[in-house]
């Protein structure tokens, strides 16, 4: 927090909880380095923005590609637990650019879902979408100015985001000044506050946001928060909150279990689901995020259609 100004800052270094969604994806040949960078860096994303709004649920930060990434998801509860993954088919090169991964035909789009904790069956999360070109459908080639451009366009709100990622850690630094009134539409509110000539006009917001984009993917990466904040404010009266470690703080954790692949089992329905029974003589579905397995033998299958829906089947995630 900027002290008197009206702008807002925080800061994620992601570590062991990255490090585990790595580890977890290994047994399934892991991902192309690429891939990882964007993967860690739309984490680390959605957590600044979980860890920003302080949402009673899921945010869930998606792209859905058009190129050999078909879609990278990354999701943040409110207690800051996470989980990610990318559904990769085809060649990524070492160093692609963000547009060959998803973007090759200008069709890619990036959406942010705020899934509530005790959501209804039948009633739809919020989400807003946003496309991965810019104001002259120009392919953006960084994550950071996809999500600017979405906060700009669907919250009214100026957002400054610095993003990096590699093997060991997936990090970032969110800006963002601070709405005068109200609550943007990102906190569920549904209401689209309209204080746009303030937009680019703060020059307090201006300035510290020209100071955090000096930040480079490397200090980033190596550097502590105390460091960075001190090298890149010291000119500012900067108030610090304690940092959420440990079971406060961001960490792994996926949200699979074995009623939701019953409720998606059962959404396919009886006749799709005997087919591959036939075939196969069990179904085992995994799950994308933690790898873990669940296997339903022809008796665990008829289970399934005898019992009623307990909760809203997964929107995605399952295979
Ligand atoms: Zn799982």
């Amino acid at each position: 927090m900027f002290e008197g100004l009206p702008v807002r800052g925080m800061l994620v270094r992601l570590t062991d909880a990255w490090q585990d969604i790595l580890h977890r994806r290994e047994q399934a040949g892991g991902y192309p380095a690429a891939v990882k960078e964007l993967l860690g860096e739309m984490t680390a994303a959605a957590t600044l923005m979980q860890a920003n709004i302080q949402f009673d649920g899921a945010l869930i930060l998606q792209i859905m590609g058009d190129g050999p990434v078909k879609l990278a998801v990354a999701e943040v509860q409110s207690d800051l637990s996470l989980r990610a993954t990318a559904t990769v088919a085809g060649e990524v090169a070492q160093g692609a650019p963000l547009s060959h991964m998803v973007n090759v035909n200008n069709d890619g789009c990036c959406a942010i879902t705020l899934d509530p904790r005790n959501r209804q069956p039948g009633h739809q999360p919020y989400q807003g979408v946003v496309p991965l070109f810019g104001d002259r459908r120009e392919k953006l080639e960084k994550l950071s100015d996809i999500i600017e451009h979405y906060m700009l366009q669907s919250e009214q709100l100026d957002t400054k985001l610095v993003l990096a990622a590699n093997d060991k850690v997936a990090a970032g630094l969110l800006i963002q000044r601070l709405p005068l009134q109200g609550e943007g539409n990102l906190a569920g509110s549904g209401v689209v506050r309209r204080d746009e000539d303030q937009i680019g006009q703060n020059e307090d917001y201006n300035r510290i946001a020209i100071l955090a984009a000096s930040l480079k993917r490397e200090e980033l990466l190596e550097l502590d928060a105390d460091t960075i904040l001190r090298r890149l404010f010291w000119e500012e009266d900067v108030r610090r909150f304690d940092p959420q470690l440990g079971d406060e703080g961001p960490r792994f954790a996926c949200t699979c279990s074995r009623d939701r692949v019953s409720n998606m089992l059962r959404s396919l329905g009886k006749e799709e689901i005997e087919s591959i029974l036939a075939e196969q003589g069990q179904v085992e579905v995994g799950c994308e995020f933690c790898g873990a397995k669940y296997p339903f033998d022809p008796v665990d299958a008829a289970q399934v259609f005898l019992q009623p829906a307990t909760q809203p089947p997964p929107s995605s995630g399952m295979h």
